[in-house]
């Protein structure tokens, strides 16, 4: 039986691990948080995921977890409202996407391999060398094993990739924008709906999911050069953040504090991950290690999930997996350009532009969903059964 290591437990490493179970492969996945995480901000599942997940048994589940926005309210400076529209009118559809939190995706995907995979938590690999009889590696906590593949399904800032392609600058696409995402408590009472305030180049949002107790808060703002330094450091993240936002009025004093105050806080830039290549000898990258479309895309976790089925029925042909999803990734990847998010307006006149539009969306029918999400067929591989 062959054997695959998989760097990273989201969505990509355990579906991957679900479909190569399927493929009769013996799996370990390293993941270098505690325990898996759960809950988090909402995702979608659309168009050709939707076909995936379908094939993993997993669209009862996925529904009881759907998380249906009713609405999302678009704020003037000073809290008035702008526009206020159902989801599917932003994104278009016929309101048959999925919306999940991040975490129960990776719960529920992890549900269905948990006793036919080992997991190495609280690990990462540290070092590869690769021979014609496999990959050696080297862990964290000091185990050294060797495996046919290692596939880095590790994200954004992809260890696997870095130890095997290099430095993430080559490959990272800085879209224009930083943000900050923290949880508060849902001081307003919102239910199944999202609050986007918007200045020009900066934007807050407040996302209630069902109608909990916590809320999710992101703060956003545009950048010409991205904010390297502050990586390595939390608080000029939490400094950075609150000086962009210090003059603005609404809720803003407030969502500031908040994040200060925060033990959760995520910062990044919102950026894309564009190789030339997703493989290298029996190294190779799945989701957004490979290929981040970036959330304003909605369709890093779709890419993920279409990108692991593909990949599990190609292990023995990288090349072919690459040829497979390349059209369909960068046809999603291109939904998006530098500095020219709808979310995110960066002059008061585009600001002032867009708010229009989204009024005059308010009434209409949602439009069809983006040809570029269901824009690849998925192939058939001869499977084990379940
Ligand atoms: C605020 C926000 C909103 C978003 N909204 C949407 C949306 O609406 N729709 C959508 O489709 N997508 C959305 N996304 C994107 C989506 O979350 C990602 O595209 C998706 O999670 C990618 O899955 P992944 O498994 O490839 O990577 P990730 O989810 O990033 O998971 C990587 C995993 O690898 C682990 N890891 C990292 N480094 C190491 C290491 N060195 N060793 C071991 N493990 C490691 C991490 O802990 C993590 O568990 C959003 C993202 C953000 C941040």
């Amino acid at each position: 039986m062959s054997s695959v290591l998989i760097s990273g437990a989201s969505i990509a490493g355990p579906a991957l691990a679900f479909w190569l179970r399927r493929h009769g492969v013996d799996v370990t996945v390293v993941e270098k948080s505690h325990t898996l995480r759960g809950g988090g901000y909402p995702i979608d599942i659309r168009g050709t995921a939707l076909d995936v997940v379908e094939r993993m048994g997993l669209l009862p589940r996925l529904r009881e977890a759907h998380v249906d926005t009713r609405r999302i309210t678009f704020l003037n400076a000073d809290g008035s409202q702008a526009a206020s529209i159902r989801p599917e009118s932003l994104i278009g559809g016929d309101g048959s996407d999925l919306e999940v939190r991040r975490g129960d995706l990776a719960e529920i995907l992890y549900g269905t391999v948990r006793d036919d995979v080992e997991f190495l938590f609280d690990n990462t690999i540290v070092s590869m060398s690769e021979h014609s009889g496999g990959v050696d590696v080297t862990f964290r906590s000091g185990l050294e094993r060797t495996y046919d593949h290692v596939i880095g399904a590790d994200g954004l800032h992809s260890a696997v990739r870095a130890l095997t392609f290099g430095p993430e600058e080559q490959f990272h696409r800085y879209l224009g924008y930083c943000f900050a995402g923290f949880t508060l408590p849902n001081h307003l009472g919102l239910q199944q709906e999202a609050l986007l305030w918007n200045e020009p180049g900066r934007a807050a949002a407040l996302y209630a999911v069902g109608s909990t107790e916590n809320v999710h808060g992101f703060l956003s703002f545009t950048r010409e050069e991205a904010p390297f330094g502050a990586f390595r450091d939390p608080q000029a993240q939490r400094d950075l953040v609150a000086s962009v936002f210090a003059d603005d009025g609404w809720e803003l004093p407030h969502l500031v504090k908040a994040m200060q105050a925060s033990d959760d806080l995520f910062f990044d830039t919102v950026s894309q991950i564009r190789m030339p290549r997703w493989s290298s000898g029996r190294v190779a990258l799945v989701g957004d290690a490979a290929y981040a479309p970036s959330f304003l895309t909605g369709q890093g976790s779709s890419l993920a999930l279409v990108g692991a089925y593909v990949l599990a029925g190609n292990m023995s042909d990288f090349g072919a997996y690459e040829r497979t999803i390349r059209p369909f990734v960068e046809a999603n990847q291109n939904l998006v350009d530098v500095g020219d998010a709808e979310l995110f307006p960066g002059t008061a006149e585009s600001l002032a532009a867009r708010n229009a539009n989204l009024r005059s969306r308010e009434t209409m029918p949602a439009p069809a969903s983006r040809p570029e999400h269901s824009a690849m067929t998925l192939p058939d591989f001869e499977l084990l059964s379940p």
